[in-house]
């Protein structure tokens, strides 16, 4: 009989590890807490505008770019993918003036270098040095000891240091870091190859998805019905059996036990723990590790529903920042910078900006709709200060808004169980990357962990991961076979 493997949670990372282990033969159930598959990849309809909830878009989907070997393995190539504009695929904002992304590696150095061009060569090191990074994304599937690994990686080394020693033009410093709202940019913590490696991808070439983000998630689940698999919404799971050092069954809150050969968890490992809690195998050392850790930020989102015909689509992302702003400061409830994305076949915008948990942690006990009147007040304030914040760069927006919705770190914990909201995952930290960089293997040995709180958040690193967890399973020479055939 073929291996019983069964995953918590349907986001990207769940999903992914059930498409290889379904195509590999195995007898796979993902069990998924809300009614809608995707997390953070669904999309929500408000009257006749579908709006995306994270993903607004992705890079390196040409061949040969970092995410086209694994977006074609996983069948997700087909989708309407629409790249953005290569003369300016992101803008960045500083005050009055604007500064362009281009596409790849030399053109993008080569426009940033027109308006700073003391940092000609400084620009041709940096961009020289992501591609080279990008280069090897995929040592990251090579078996080896992860301490030898991280230890003396890039993970161990501080994006911000590598940035201040490359750039000795502040205002470029702050252009360079200026797209990274998918990212939290602290100075104190983020690792380099986090910073490389999402960077590099963009400057590859960068993408939205016509139609929204769910369909990602649609594509991956009815390719793992077809192979056999068995999704089931509704469904959270609440502990995980042990007996004799290996977990045998999931218990679910509709109160079934569902029996594993192999448990694959897609969720924040302090989530992993609390289903861990009865076993005996989990060590306190290892509990102390994983409470230890500290989340990302999270995000404030405006999905705004807009007049016909007033702002017209923009085919790139901007990102105005406050003049002063710090970008590598810890977020602060002030609204310092705030990421524009239009929809191409709609009319429709979302503006988002870094917000953190203990901002809306006081409404956190309240149900959704009852939180009160001064939760509303709060985000519409937020709202209020982001238009402003953009009000220079698109002075129609104002009279062309029809309507406007909101969520915050609360809504993502409440519909996605995201912990503390974060949009990230954990912090990784480049002085402690052993301990804030995890791998798959937890103290149980048939229960492994994947998703955007392992090596790397995004499409891109929950993809990578994907792999990486899997090939636990089933090797990794069968999975660089397969995603190379
Ligand atoms: C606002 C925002 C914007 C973003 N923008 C981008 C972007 O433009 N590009 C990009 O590449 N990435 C972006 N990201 C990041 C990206 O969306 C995530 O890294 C990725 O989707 C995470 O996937 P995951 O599978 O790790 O986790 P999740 O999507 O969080 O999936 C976890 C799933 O587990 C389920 N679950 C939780 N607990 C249980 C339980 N006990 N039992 C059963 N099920 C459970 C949840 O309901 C959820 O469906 C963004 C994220 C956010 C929040």
């Amino acid at each position: 009989m073929s291996e019983r493997v069964v995953i918590i949670g349907a986001g990207l990372g769940g999903l992914q590890c059930a498409y290889i282990l379904a195509k590999n033969g195995m007898q796979v159930t993902v069990l998924e807490q809300d009614i809608h598959i995707g997390g953070c990849l669904q999309t929500f309809r408000r009257g006749t505008t579908l709006f995306d909830t994270g993903f607004h878009y992705v890079g390196g989907l040409r061949e040969g770019e970092s995410l086209h070997p694994l977006f074609r393995y996983f069948n997700l190539l087909h989708l309407p993918w629409q790249m953005l504009d290569e003369d300016c695929f992101d803008e960045v904002v500083i005050g009055k003036r604007r500064f362009a992304y281009a596409t790849g590696h030399e053109r993008f150095a080569e426009t940033l270098a027109a308006a700073f061009p003391a940092e000609r060569d400084s620009l041709r090191t940096y961009t020289h040095f992501l591609k080279e990074v990008g280069n090897h994304i995929y040592d990251a599937f090579l078996p080896r000891e992860a301490a030898d690994f991280y230890s003396s990686s890039l993970f161990a080394r501080s994006a911000y240091e590598y940035l201040t020693n490359t750039i000795r033009d502040p205002l470029l410093r702050q252009v360079l870091s200026g797209t990274s709202l998918k990212m939290e940019l602290n100075r104190d913590t983020l690792p380099l190859y986090v910073f490389a490696q999402i960077n590099n991808s963009y400057l590859q070439s960068a993408w939205r998805l016509r139609g929204g983000g769910q369909q990602i998630a649609d594509s991956l689940a009815a390719n793992i019905r077809s192979m056999g698999g068995e999704l089931r919404m509704g469904t959270p799971v609440t502990d995980i059996e042990e007996h004799e050092g290996k977990a045998v069954a999931v218990h679910t809150g509709n109160g079934e036990r569902i029996e594993a050969d192999i448990v694959i968890a897609d969720i924040h490992p302090q989530e992993v723990l609390r289903l861990l809690a009865d076993c005996p195998s989990v060590r306190n050392i290892y509990k102390r590790r994983i409470q230890s850790l500290e989340d990302t930020c999270g995000m404030f989102t405006a999905n705004i529903r807009l007049k016909s015909g007033i702002l017209p689509y923009e085919n790139k992302n901007i990102f105005v920042h406050r003049p002063d702003a710090d970008l590598w400061h810890p977020v602060t409830t002030q609204t310092d910078s705030v990421m524009i994305s239009f929809y191409p076949d709609k009319d429709a915008i979302d503006l988002l900006t870094p917000m953190r948990w203990a901002d809306v942690a006081k409404w956190a006990d309240k149900p959704q709709g009852w939180r009160g009147e001064d939760y509303v007040d709060y985000k519409k304030q937020k709202v209020e200060q982001c238009l402003q914040l953009i009000e220079h760069r698109l002075p129609s927006l104002r009279s062309a808004i029809d309507h406007i919705y909101t969520s915050t770190p609360l809504t993502y914990y409440r519909y996605t169980h995201t912990h503390e909201g974060s949009a990230f995952g954990i912090r990784k930290d480049w002085r402690s990357p052993l301990t804030t960089v995890l791998t798959p293997k937890t103290p149980l040995h048939n229960v492994l962990l994947t998703g955007q709180n392992l090596n790397l958040h995004g499409l891109l690193g929950v993809s990578m991961t994907s792999v990486f967890t899997a090939a636990q399973v089933i090797g990794f020479e069968t999975i660089t076979k397969e995603l190379n055939t």
